[in-house]
């Protein structure tokens, strides 16, 4: 969205797959925390209403409104690091492929990354996005301290130990508490990684998928539809150095995998039924890859051909069978859709709304192209993940309701009842949240759900 400019008039915006439209009365971009700060608070004492957004790379209405739309565009880059101690100081509204250029100044980086490296970090732990690798929790987990702005004009520091009530909750916090004005992250020293990608039978993936994941730092699968290929890909550190020609390996990225298969992806959307063709094709032309680079660097794969998603997260010890349904249900079905199956694997973690919290993780996440109808196709899969206790990411499409997420998330009342506190005229919902989190209802007094735990902000 690095497209966004400020204004007080009303504008079009929207998401980065068209799911998403809205007409901002005023795109607020302020150029100082301070102006951020007093000018949230004035929203405020105003009525106005306010949604932060980051890169709009989320598939859902979170970042949606019709009022005051607030970018940190100018409010980008690293404020300190302090490479003994293992942390970064970043503000808020930092792309994350910034943050890697500038982390990799000061010898560090982050220890984990999603496939792509756009977002704004604020954006990216919002919704708990995550990358690959049993040892890694989602990039929330490497937040330990981070600052909020708050509608009454508060300036809230949080971590483990300072009003660690609000620092559980602000971790993962779908932007429904305030503003984060900067995230403190533990960084790792700057490492060099060895990515091996190539097409193996995917029976022979699931045969070796517990070896794969213990022996691989990041390891994850996209299984090709209605053919029996996958395309691994693997992620080690190395000393090596890095692999020589990465500029061609850049645009063999941009121009060869993405603009052919946006060419067979136009194909497939003129004429639906060759889905099934185009996903054996893509499959033939899975490439075996072998290269080092700078983590921060081979993490992210560029995304030029854009899709509708839906991603759950799963306990991991359900993997193997939800994918066997879900393998089932599309042969059975014959869904027109040629987008590979995402297979993920996430260390669980202790973040009240982090879909993997306090669990072992898989995620599996389906894909359709742009333009293409994706709600039979989703709405057959999702029932799946369902059954198997799962808990959508919260950035991807998804249709449970407040009752279905309280069932699922244990602190479900406890996140409630903060963003209250710190919230109580509903500045920072839009129609969208204040469905999702059921705003207006009561709120179950806390201590039925937190005996012998910090009480939430009052
Ligand atoms: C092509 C593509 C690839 C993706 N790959 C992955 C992946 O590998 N792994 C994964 O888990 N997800 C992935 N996603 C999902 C994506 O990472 C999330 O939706 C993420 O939240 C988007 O970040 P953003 O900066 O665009 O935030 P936005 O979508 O703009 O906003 C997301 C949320 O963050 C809030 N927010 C933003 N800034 C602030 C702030 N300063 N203070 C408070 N709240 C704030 C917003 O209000 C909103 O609620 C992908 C999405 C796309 C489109």
């Amino acid at each position: 969205m690095g497209h966004l400019k400020s204004t007080n008039k009303p504008s079009r915006w929207q998401n980065w797959s068209d799911s998403v439209r809205g007409t901002p009365k005023q795109i607020w971009m302020p150029k100082r925390d301070s102006e951020l700060i007093e000018g949230i608070e004035e929203h405020a004492r105003e009525g106005r209403h306010m949604r932060v957004v980051g890169d709009g790379h989320s598939f859902t209405p979170l970042a949606q409104t019709d009022d005051v739309l607030i970018s940190l565009d100018n409010l980008q880059g690293i404020i300190a690091v302090d490479p003994d101690r293992g942390t970064a100081v970043v503000r808020a509204g930092t792309r994350l492929k910034l943050l890697g250029d500038q982390l990799q100044k000061h010898g560090v980086a982050q220890e984990n990354l999603g496939d792509i490296n756009v977002q704004s970090i604020a954006g990216a732990i919002s919704t708990g996005t995550h990358g690959t690798g049993v040892r890694f929790g989602s990039i929330a987990t490497q937040v330990v301290g981070l600052t909020l702005a708050t509608a009454s004009g508060e300036l809230i520091r949080c971590s483990e130990t300072e009003r660690p009530d609000v620092f559980k909750v602000a971790q993962v916090s779908l932007g429904a508490l305030g503003v984060i004005v900067d995230v403190t992250l533990r960084v790792v020293p700057a490492k060099r990684l060895h990515f091996v990608s190539r097409r193996e039978r995917v029976d022979n993936v699931l045969a070796n998928l517990d070896r794969y994941k213990r022996e691989n730092s990041h390891f994850e699968f996209f299984w090709m539809p209605y053919t029996p290929w996958a395309q691994v890909k693997f992620l080690n550190e190395t000393d090596d150095p890095p692999s020589p020609g990465n500029v061609f390996g850049t645009l063999n990225k941009i121009v060869l995998e993405n603009g052919l298969y946006w060419l067979l992806s136009e194909t497939a959307r003129i004429a639906p039924p060759t889905s099934r063709t185009i996903s054996r094709i893509s499959a033939l032309g899975i490439a075996s890859v072998s290269e080092t680079d700078y983590s921060h660097r081979l993490f992210a794969t560029p995304r030029v051909v854009k899709f509708q998603e839906m991603e759950y997260n799963i306990p991991a010890e359900h993997f193997p069978v939800v994918l066997a349904e879900i393998r089932a249900v599309m042969a059975r079905e014959k869904f027109n859709v040629h987008f590979p199956i995402e297979c993920r694997f996430v260390h669980g973690d202790d973040i009240w709304l982090s879909p993997a919290y306090q669990r072992e993780s898989a995620y599996i996440a389906i894909h359709m192209y742009k333009g293409m109808p994706y709600e039979r196709y989703f709405r057959a899969i999702e029932p799946i993940y369902q059954q198997y206790g799962g808990r959508p990411h919260w950035g991807k499409m998804h249709t449970l309701d407040a009752a279905t997420l309280a069932a699922r998330y244990p602190r479900w009342d406890y996140f409630r009842r903060v963003r209250a506190a710190l919230d109580p005229n509903g500045a920072f919902l839009n129609d969208y949240l204040r469905r999702l989190l059921d705003a207006d209802a009561p709120i179950t007094p806390a201590t039925s759900l937190y005996s012998g735990e910090s009480s939430p902000a009052q």
